[in-house]
């Protein structure tokens, strides 16, 4: 199925970077899509960001890791625009974004999904999926518009990706909570973001989903072209889906590399062992 071709083109340029690494062209092989540079982030006493650099290849699937507290969400909250950095840069295709607002960031193709699943337990999934292009806008008019006939079909497309199409009229509430991380993934898709933030995707969901969720997230970015980002706490998972992997350890960027350089880091290790 072709999803690429039928969506609506919010305030995005062309979508160049679907190819493979071999097809892109250099520049854009150069350049990153995120660069995080220098990034602090203090809340009181605490700092829970100390001077973060990385950067998010465009195309690519990139992996963040670290024991619990080790900063990761608040890095992801800087990204979204969720929270003002107090120093530092982010830049998304080169332009700085770290003083924008999350609606206009949403807008740029930047969306990101929740450690806690937020989906609306009383709606049904095409409801939930439909209130979720406001993601971009974010108005209560907005929200309160008819879905066109492109969302709907657009929607029953993406509930079919994540395979809860049989489950579409169904209150999202009832849905397990595995079911609810791939709901909340296909709401993710329907904003048809350019880099997608993921914050433990795979966090609570049995074994069994965790398999179907990681194929969807490969295809998401294989099939769609979504750039992904991704903070998992499943080791397996991380090792397998991501070709490059940062890990942080107590706000600070520790160690850097591809997924059997990190695997066997042993400053890793001794985060992690040491974080028990
Ligand atoms: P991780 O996602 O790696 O587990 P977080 O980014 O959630 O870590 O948290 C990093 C540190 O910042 C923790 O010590 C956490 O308690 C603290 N923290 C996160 N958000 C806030 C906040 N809004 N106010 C105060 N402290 C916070
Ligand atoms: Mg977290």
């Amino acid at each position: 199925m072709e999803y690429t071709e039928q969506l609506p083109k919010a305030e995005q340029p062309p979508r160049t970077s679907t190819g493979s690494d071999a097809t892109r062209a250099p520049t854009e092989r150069q350049r990153p899509l995120l660069e995080v540079r220098g990034v602090w982030k203090r809340f009181g006493g605490l700092v829970a960001n100390h001077d973060v650099s990385l950067d998010v290849p465009a195309g690519r699937i990139t992996g963040l890791i670290g024991p619990n507290g080790s900063g990761k969400t608040t890095l992801f909250n800087a990204i979204a625009g969720h929270h003002p950095i107090d120093e530092g840069s982010i830049r998304f295709e080169g332009r700085e974004i770290s003083r924008l607002r999350t609606a206009r960031i949403a807008r740029l193709g930047i969306i990101r999904t929740f450690q806690q699943t937020r989906v609306y337990r009383g709606m049904t999934c095409v409801q939930n999926m439909q209130i979720s292009v406001p993601q971009a806008h974010e108005t209560l008019a907005s929200m309160l518009h008819r879905p066109t006939a492109a969302s709907t079909e657009r929607a029953d497309e993406l509930l079919e990706f994540t395979g809860l199409y049989g489950k579409r009229f169904m209150p999202a509430g009832e849905l397990s909570f595995g079911q609810q991380k791939l709901l909340e993934f296909a709401m993710a898709l329907m904003s048809e973001p350019r880099l997608l933030l993921l914050d433990e995707p795979t966090a609570g969901i049995n074994p069994v989903l965790i398999n179907g969720l990681v194929d969807r997230l490969r295809r998401a970015n294989a099939e769609l072209g979504i750039t992904l980002f991704v903070i998992e706490h499943n080791m397996r998972v991380i090792m397998n889906l991501a070709s490059h992997i940062y890990c942080m350890a107590h706000g600070e960027m520790l160690a850097e590399g591809a997924p059997e350089e990190i695997r066997n880091d042993p400053r890793v290790i001794e985060a992690y062992l040491g974080g028990r």
